[in-house]
This record gives C-alpha cells, structure tokens and sequence, in this order.
C-alpha cells in the first residue's frame, strides 16, 4: 500500500495579524486506488465549524410547517405513495419493520425507490439507530431482489440516502433511495475498473489488503464491527468521511442478515460522532458488484460524510472546485476524527 501526500506552502501577508508573513501548510493527499486526490487544510475545522451548525429554530420551523403536507408521514404513506407494478412486488409497497419501500414518484434511474424511515417526520443524528437504519436497509434489499428477479438487466445498485435540504433532499422526513440500472454509476464503474487493475495486476483483492494494511498501521483504523470493517479514507473527498468495508462479501443479494445488522450499526454509530461533533446532515452511498454476481476483486462498501448545516448563509459546500475542478478539500485530518469514532464504537 503506497501512500503518497505531497506538502504545499500557501505564503501570505496576513492582515489580521499585522501583515506579518504566514506559510499555510497543505497537504494534497493521494487515494491509493483512485489517485484521486484532496487537499487537507489541518486545523481549518475551527475556522469553518460555523458553516456546520444548524439553526435549530429555523429546522424546527421547516419541519412543522412541512409536516402537515408530508407525503411520508404516516396515514399518507400507506395510501397515497406510489406502488411497484404486481410483476415486481406483488403487494405493490414493502413494509419491514416501521419502514416503508415504494418507487418514486420523479425516477432518477431505471429503478428508483424510496425507503421511509419510520413514522417520525424529523430525527436527529442521534435518534437514527442501528434498528432502524436496519429495517431501512433490508427494506431497500428486498426492493432489489423484487426488482432484479422481473428484470435481471438492473443489476447496478445501489443505496442512498441524503439527509436534510443542504445534503440534496427536498423532504424532511427521513429516506433511504434505492437506485438500480442496467450501467454502473460513474463512481462505482470507477471503482470496479480500479478493484479490477489491482487484481489483474497483483492478483489480490485490493480492499482486504486495506482493511489489514490500516488495521495494522491503527491511525485511521476504527474498528471491525462483525464482518464489517471502519475505517477513515487516507486521501477522503468528502467532510469527515467513513468507510464500512464488508470483508468477504460483494453482492447485496448475498449478504447475510447480520452483515446488513453490522451495516446499520456501524451506520448509526458514525451517525452519533456526527451528532456528537455539531454535525447534522449527511449522505451515504453503498457500492456493489451487478446483482447476484460475486466479483472476486470487490466488496459491499458503504461511504458515509457530512454535509454542512442549515443556516444563513446558507453556504453550499460543493463549490466550483468539487463540482466543476472535481478536486476535494477536507478541514480535519482523518486520523483526527477515525481516533474520536473509535471512541463511538466502544460505547
Ligand atoms: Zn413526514
């Protein structure tokens, strides 16, 4: 495993300081499968932890005045949402638990479903435990399986979830996406030609050789939690990102009931250190191989980041440098926060 991170020295006469001569020390770090890379300005969380805050008032007041129209909430969810044709789900909605899995009314792919998290309209980071997110989880799983049984050509697939306006999501009240196509997502065909180069060329599979190279080296190791290994990227793109890292498993219509447990776990576990640290929205995305067929060179890897909060100025975090340079920028270094995660682990 080559780690490579190069130094960079930003020179500036700072007039807070008298216009004294500053060096601003960057580190551009490399992702060792992607070389995608990002560019880590140490200690500026401080600076920009306003930018991460909520306006508790004004969420409060968002979820009261969307709430009465939510087509999430309960007495409208088991009615009113949209249902699967009988050749896909029978019964037309899924039901696990307290969640509720339907497709969406506006498709973002071939299969697009939404999961409901429960019947409360507005939760914070805290209230969405392991439980829960685990009913949302094998809700959206049995969608895929439904869904790939009518039409095995969707075999790309994966599960999202946006967390409040500043993360994508123009409803309040908690969801997961199901997300299936014919042709892999940018990323995740990224990501398999990458796993594919590695094996191909030193015939191991790339993402157990992470999991022992950072369990090993223990700086931004954050623990195995069953089968299920956390871990903070070396090189992250995202605000405080996390990876779950499923050892021997790469298809989701495979994966065994307690590996999806480890899963959702984990998830809320990540979920509270957000919580914990004044984080309060976030995204997530699974990563697969096509449904129903195991690559020997990949695993089911869940990535977790935060997102910034709801306030005025309402900043957004995916400026022209991510959206349009697709170069990333993280505030804290992930040997920071893997350490303050591991703490939530053990709880
Ligand atoms: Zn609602």
């Amino acid at each position: 495993m080559r780690l490579i991170k190069e130094v960079g020295k930003a020179r500036i006469l700072n007039p807070l300081k008298g216009f004294e001569l500053e060096e601003q020390e960057l580190e551009r770090r490399f992702d060792p499968l992607t070389g995608f890379s990002t560019i880590v300005a140490k200690g500026r969380f401080q600076y920009v932890k306003r930018f991460f805050e909520h306006d508790e008032q004004l969420l409060r007041k968002l979820a009261e005045a969307s709430q009465p129209t939510c087509p999430f909430c309960p007495g409208k969810v088991e009615e009113t949402t949209p249902k699967f044709p009988p050749e896909m789900v029978v019964e037309g909605r899924i039901k696990v638990g307290r969640c509720y899995a339907f497709p969406s009314l506006h498709a973002h792919s071939d299969l697009n479903a939404v999961v409901v998290l429960g019947p409360k309209h507005y939760l914070s980071l805290k209230e969405m435990d392991g439980n829960l997110l685990y009913e949302g989880f094998k809700a959206g799983l049995e969608v895929l399986r439904s869904v790939h049984s009518a039409n095995p050509s969707l075999s790309f697939a994966s599960l999202i979830m946006n967390y409040l306006p500043t993360a994508g999501s123009s409803i309040i009240h908690p969801h997961m996406q199901v997300l299936a196509s014919s042709l892999p997502f940018n990323y995740l065909r990224l990501l398999l030609a990458k796993s594919f180069e590695h094996y191909l060329n030193t015939a191991s599979n790339y993402w157990k050789k992470l999991i022992e190279y950072e369990e090993m080296m223990g700086e931004r190791f954050i623990g195995m939690h069953g089968n299920v290994a956390w871990l903070a990227p070396f090189a992250p793109s995202r605000h405080f990102e996390v990876w779950g890292i499923v050892q021997d498993n790469s298809d989701l219509l495979s994966l065994s009931d307690m590996d999806l447990r480890r899963i959702a776990e984990g998830l809320a576990k990540v979920l509270s250190f957000y919580h914990n640290k004044g984080l309060f929205s976030f995204n997530f995305a699974l990563y697969a191989s096509p449904l129903g067929r195991p690559l020997e060179y990949f695993n089911v890897i869940i990535r977790v980041c935060a997102r910034l909060g709801l306030k005025e100025p309402f900043l957004n975090d995916f400026w022209a440098m991510p959206a349009l340079l697709m170069e990333n920028e993280i505030v804290e270094l992930p040997e920071e926060y893997a350490l303050a995660i591991k703490q939530c682990f053990k709880e």
